[in-house]
């Protein structure tokens, strides 16, 4: 439970001065400093107080600056990309209290001991190079302080030459550890980093290879499904487009007209003007039909020079003035082909219905006899039921 708290409270301040981008290894060092920070700021707040009550007002006094830089760097971080001189400060101003410790050495020496957690604060907050140059910086002050003339002069604690030697030991110890510990954690951090990163490309390639894919296979449908000359619905699709709303209007019950349209006498336009010639005209057709149907009809090329057109709830007299209207825009059309003019008709067979007992299929064949009734009587023309009835 404590550990969560700590955890929490950890978060919490991690995230309140992290207001500037700041890097991965940096956000580590900031991690570091705000457990440096929890972890600090009452120790050093209670020594302070303990050593007031104790009557050691200088040493009350004396802890108080870094408590406090440590306190108040938290708040510049926030304003900063990189906290490493905000570290440094703070580096600086734990190392002096920790010379003060020493060269007051207190009950046996015991307060030199503080030293010990230096190499491993050092280390955390400014990485294995820079932290083991402080390490062996506290250690080189004190020493040339013990040993430089003007050490004299001051009032300093006398340690015993065996504590010496196993205060030197020990701190070295604690140093290599520091040092070793912060590297393997930066060697595996970059390892684990540049797995990520690997890993993270492998991620987008593949995802890209997923879109790819789709976008072709999606192509792939839509190229499946349209007549490559014309771009409308090919045969296939048209009646698989037709059985889906079919299946709809059943239950809508609303009318529903069927149209065929097939180019009068293709034949011989093929014969006169060539294939490619009739091509052109076919692709003609389908436009100037496009152009008079809605966006909702369903068309497509069911014949080499047949299409349907199903109309959804759309009346017989509707269908008519739509299927007339194609009639009419394919009569005055004018195909340039090379150094010829083409020019063509087409018959329709339209049948309109509501009747729900009927199956797209006989929809379809009652719109072929019309077609072939359009075709008997003359071409270039609508043939609906109310006309065939006139017919025949
Ligand atoms: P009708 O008025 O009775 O329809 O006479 P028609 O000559 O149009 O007769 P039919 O419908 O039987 O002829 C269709 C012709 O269309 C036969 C075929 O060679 C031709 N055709 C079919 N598909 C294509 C195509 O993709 N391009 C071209 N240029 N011609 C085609
Ligand atoms: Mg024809
Ligand atoms: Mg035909």
């Amino acid at each position: 439970m404590i550990v969560d708290f700590f955890n929490n409270m950890a978060k919490r301040i991690v995230l309140f001065s992290e207001t500037a981008p700041i890097s991965n290894e940096g956000k580590t060092r900031l991690q570091h400093y705000v457990i440096f920070l929890m972890l600090g700021v009452p120790t050093m707040t209670l020594f302070s107080l303990y050593s007031f009550y104790k009557g050691n007002t200088t040493l009350a006094l004396v802890i108080l600056p870094p408590a406090i830089a440590l306190l108040a760097g938290i708040f510049v971080i926030r304003s900063l990309k990189d906290g490493t001189w905000v570290y440094r400060i703070n580096a600086i101003a734990y190392m002096s209290l920790l010379i003060y410790m020493i060269m007051i050495g207190g009950d046996g020496g015991s307060k030199a001991l503080w030293s010990y957690t230096w190499p491993l604060i050092s280390c955390f907050l400014l990485g294995y190079i820079e932290g083991s140059l402080w390490s062996i910086l506290l250690l080189s002050i004190t020493l040339i302080a013990y040993n430089s003339p003007i050490s004299q002069l001051i009032e300093r604690y006398d340690y015993p030459p065996d504590f010496q030697l196993r205060f030197l030991i020990t701190y070295s110890i604690c140093a290599a550890l520091a040092s070793w510990f912060e590297y393997s954690r930066a060697y595996y951090r970059q390892e684990s980093n540049q797995k990520n990163l690997s890993l993270d490309l492998e991620h987008r390639k593949l995802k890209k290879e997923i879109a790819t894919r789709k976008a072709l296979q999606e192509q792939l449908v839509i190229t499946a499904k349209t007549d490559s000359l014309t771009g409308i619905l090919n045969r296939g699709a048209f009646w698989e487009r037709a059985e889906q709303e079919w299946d709809k209007h059943q239950h809508l019950a609303d009318t529903i007209s069927f149209a065929i349209l097939d180019i009068d006498h293709f034949k011989k336009i093929n014969d006169t003007y060539g294939h490619p010639a009739g091509d052109e005209v076919i692709r003609q057709v389908v436009n100037n039909t496009l152009s008079c149907i809605r966006t909702v009809d369903i068309i497509g090329r069911i014949g080499g020079e047949e299409f349907a057109i199903i109309m959804l709830r759309t009346a017989s007299e509707d269908a008519t003035k739509i299927a007339n209207r194609i009639c009419s825009a394919v009569s005055q059309q004018e195909t340039r082909y090379q150094q010829d003019s083409i020019k063509c008709t087409v018959s329709c067979g339209l049948y309109s219905t509501d009747n729900e007992q009927h199956s797209l299929d006989s929809i379809y064949q009652k719109a072929d006899q019309l077609l072939y009734l359009a075709k008997k009587t003359g071409r270039n023309q609508v043939v609906t039921e109310k006309e065939s009835d006139l017919i025949t």
